[in-house]
């Protein structure tokens, strides 16, 4: 038994988030440049290595893993490394969840359903196909509807996660909600972030406070405060005349950093202590020094030794793109 990780303000580290790939098949604008420049794959940690890496992560004490990316579900063979997840659910792990486009889901929700993973987010910002080609860049909104219902027909409970976006689906607030409640599915709201640095102007001009949002919500709907909470940058409220549960993911605001639990690990295996700051640790180099994960182990501790009280996001300095990595790299 190895104790639990705990960080300087007592908080345990109980979730992590792993990109298992910077790549991705769409190119959404405000998280890739159309023309990304992709890490080397020598640089990219094998599946072997992703699995002993969370496999430390789970003797430490975390207890849920979430894999991520760029787009998780393009990652060859990447259903070998969800069996070696699965495999520890039941033993330390308590669940293994996805966020991922939903492009591949037609053909991966089955065998995810198969290996334990009982709940996944799907990314959706528009339901109307013009739009959604326009914001993916590569996307194609049928074949992310197709995804969806098949997970929903494996069983998967779905959560729809739309970055709210001023002037592109501030319209759509009512019919998303209304298309969730209809399908069975939990709906977020993701204040969008300053990450990455795309060469364009954009990031300031498609910040849609969640403030806004809610306020609009509130004018025709009964919203109740939940108390449940993640851990995380998410509120939930559920609607009164529906029964339907909403989140809010506002990362710029400062109300969930006391409660932190999680940290991130790249597809490069660096971790990140705290999603809005630069430091981080390279657990890629114990990882490949040794066969033996005392190295790695020992990194880790040190890493969430240093595990910040709060990030830093600040919009009123003017600057889009603060944080230098992209949210495909850190995993969002
Ligand atoms: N490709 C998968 C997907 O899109 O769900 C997983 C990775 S993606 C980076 C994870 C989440 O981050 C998505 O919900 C996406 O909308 C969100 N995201 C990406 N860039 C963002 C930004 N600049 N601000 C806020 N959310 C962002
Ligand atoms: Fe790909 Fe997800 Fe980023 Fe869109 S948000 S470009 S789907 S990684």
């Amino acid at each position: 038994m190895q104790p639990p990780l705990i960080d300087p303000f007592a908080r345990a580290i109980t979730y992590l988030r792993v990109s298992v790939t910077d790549r991705c098949d769409f190119r959404c604008t405000y998280c890739m440049a159309e023309h990304m420049q992709f890490l080397p794959k020598a640089d990219l940690l094998t599946l072997e290595e992703l699995e002993r890496l969370c496999g430390a992560f789970v003797d430490l004490g975390v207890r849920k893993l979430r894999i991520t990316g760029g787009e998780p579900l393009v990652r060859r063979n990447i259903l070998s490394f969800f069996q070696a997840m699965s495999a520890r659910l039941g033993a330390g792990l308590d669940e293994l969840t996805v966020t991922t486009n939903g492009s591949q889901l037609a053909r991966f929700a089955q065998p995810l359903a198969d290996l334990g993973v009982r709940r996944i987010n799907v990314s959706l910002d528009t339901l109307n196909p013009d739009k959604f080609a326009a914001i993916t860049r590569w996307g194609r909104l049928p074949q992310v509807l197709d995804g969806i219902r098949a997970a929903r027909d494996a069983g998967l409970r779905v959560k729809i996660n739309t970055v709210a976006l001023k002037g592109f689906n501030e319209d759509e607030l009512f019919s998303l909600l209304d298309w969730c409640a209809g399908e069975g599915h939990d709906l977020t709201f993701i204040e969008v972030m300053p990450m990455g640095e795309m060469g364009e102007e954009m990031r300031l001009d498609q910040y849609w406070a969640l403030s806004d949002l809610r306020a609009r919500l509130d004018q025709r709907l009964t919203l109740t405060p939940l108390a449940e909470r993640t851990g995380g940058p998410a509120r939930y409220v559920r609607v009164e005349e529906t029964g339907q549960k909403i989140g809010f993911i506002t990362p710029l605001t400062h109300n969930f950093c006391e409660s932190c639990n999680r940290v991130r690990v790249t597809c490069t295996g660096e971790l990140f202590m705290c999603l809005g700051q630069e430091d981080r640790a390279d657990l890629r180099a114990p990882l490949r020094a040794s066969d033996d994960d005392d190295a790695l182990r020992q990194t880790i501790r040190a890493a969430i030794a240093r595990k910040p009280k709060g990030h830093d996001f600040d919009y009123t300095r003017g600057v889009a793109g603060q944080m230098s990595r992209h949210m495909s790299h850190t995993g969002g």
